[in-house]
């Protein structure tokens, strides 16, 4: 035998059984199940990272820079769904089997009186019951009923794109007559926050408040700038230059109605500027990239591939961005833009519109593709006295989890992944790939 048949025997012994034990199949075995089984109570041990969520009280304004409008909420989000019952009898042992209106006292009383006796560490109790190690709270501003050390503040930056007359930015359509007139009093408290009583006449003037703004929400505790523009205009954004948009500002900062392609123009400057702070403070840019609530919202203008040649520019490498909410429902799509080093995904909202059967197809062509680079979020928010952040929080957790480990033992069973990759895994999901974008910062 020569020499290289020799090898190529070797060859077939060391490296054939090792290739037939490894080829991934295309369905699950009938161990699935008890797969799951194991897998569901070691992730429950996992202490989650939140990385997206609007903790608060129903009636605190401070809990969103916008407003919902009535719209149409999906099947599993409108207060009728059945699970917000188990939710409360998790949470807070609710002894009834509905949520009718006498019931429903029961339960708003029992929160008032865990609010009074708890006191700041109310929403802490909350986030310990759930194994929930740290959430964000993405909010207007910090609450001081939430305690800093258990929930870290992301602000809304969007407010500085929307400095001039915005009539006819409000005219568009009824949701914009809502959401428009926040933005402006979001600005307004800014601009207090910072001393300035009006805009200033000179456009480099407006850009070092701008700047000094992301500085001091730093400097409070701020870990990132969070945009929900989508809400507000086309996510497709320009490359205007410093004197385009300079010359917009300077014509419009003391009055008069900005023509649309004007307006446009001065925002996508702003955008990508805000975009490039958020690069050089170490501010990481999370920008809502789902479908959205209210009558107007325009998929097409808000789909998150619109954002591509901005995630994808080089000017931009040293920006971490994170697409909240996964591009939903494109988030196939997604994961893709994933491959640049400096973008992450988050699943919030993901697994409470879709009930876990469903998000499990997600989050499994989440996990197949860029594993390393997808974070959880519950997106939970105080809708109203019963379907409060208490209960969002606990549906998100509790969806994801079960989603997670159904994915995972499908993908052990058929293959892909060991038992111990699988657990790797989920800790990436839940907590340490989110954790890792702000070192020092969260735990
Ligand atoms: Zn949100």
């Amino acid at each position: 035998m020569t020499l290289a048949r020799r090898l190529l025997v070797l060859l077939l012994f060391c490296v054939v059984p090792v290739l037939a034990v490894s080829q991934a199949r295309p369905l699950p075995g009938p161990d699935v199940q008890q797969i799951y089984q194991r897998l569901l109570p070691q992730i429950g041990k996992i202490p989650i990272f939140d990385h997206h969520a609007h903790p608060g009280f129903p009636d605190d304004p401070d809990v969103d820079a916008m407003a919902s409008p009535p719209g149409s909420a999906a099947l599993r989000e409108r207060d009728t769904n059945p699970e917000l019952v188990a939710a409360a009898k998790a949470l807070f042992e609710y002894p009834y089997r509905d949520l009718s209106p006498e019931h429903a006292k029961w339960l708003i009383q029992k929160k008032a009186d865990l609010k009074k006796a708890e006191g700041n560490q109310y929403f802490s109790h909350l986030l310990d019951k759930l194994n929930i190690e740290q959430s964000v709270a993405n909010r207007a501003m910090m609450a001081d009923y939430l305690d800093h050390d258990r929930f870290v503040w992301v602000f809304f930056a969007d407010s500085f794109m929307w400095p001039f007359d915005n009539q006819r930015e409000r005219a568009r359509n009824p949701d914009e007559q809502v959401y428009i007139p926040l933005q402006e009093r979001m600005l307004h408290r800014f601009m207090q926050q910072e001393n300035v009583s009006k805009l200033p006449p000179r456009f480099a003037d407006y850009l070092a408040f701008v700047t000094r703004t992301l500085e001091d929400n730093q400097k409070n505790g701020a870990i990132a700038e969070k945009f929900e523009v989508a809400y507000f205009r086309s996510m497709r954004f320009g490359d205007p230059t410093l004197e385009q948009a300079e010359d917009v500002y300077e014509r419009f900062s003391s009055g008069g109605l900005p023509s649309e392609p004007e307006y446009r123009t001065f925002q996508d400057y702003i955008f990508r500027y805000l975009v490039r702070e958020g690069g050089r403070l170490h501010l990481p840019v999370h920008i809502h990239t789902a479908v959205g609530i209210g009558d107007y919202f325009s998929l097409t203008e808000g789909n998150i591939l619109n954002l591509e040649n901005i995630v994808r520019d080089p000017r931009y490498s040293g920006t971490t961005f994170v697409m909240i909410h996964g591009g939903y429902p494109y988030e196939r799509e997604a994961i893709w833009l994933a491959a640049a080093k400096n973008v992450y995904l988050d699943s919030s909202l993901m697994e409470i519109a879709m009930y876990p059967s469903e998000f499990k197809h997600a989050i499994k062509q989440w996990l197949e593709t860029f594993p390393d680079k997808i974070t959880f979020g519950s997106d939970s928010f105080p809708y109203n006295e019963t379907l409060g952040s208490e209960e969002s929080y606990w549906l998100g957790v509790e969806s994801a989890r079960s989603a997670l480990a159904a994915a995972l033992a499908e993908m052990v069973s058929e293959g892909e992944v060991s038992e111990v990759q699988a657990i790797q895994l989920a800790h990436g999901y839940l907590h340490d790939n989110a954790v890792s974008l702000y070192p020092g910062k969260v735990h």
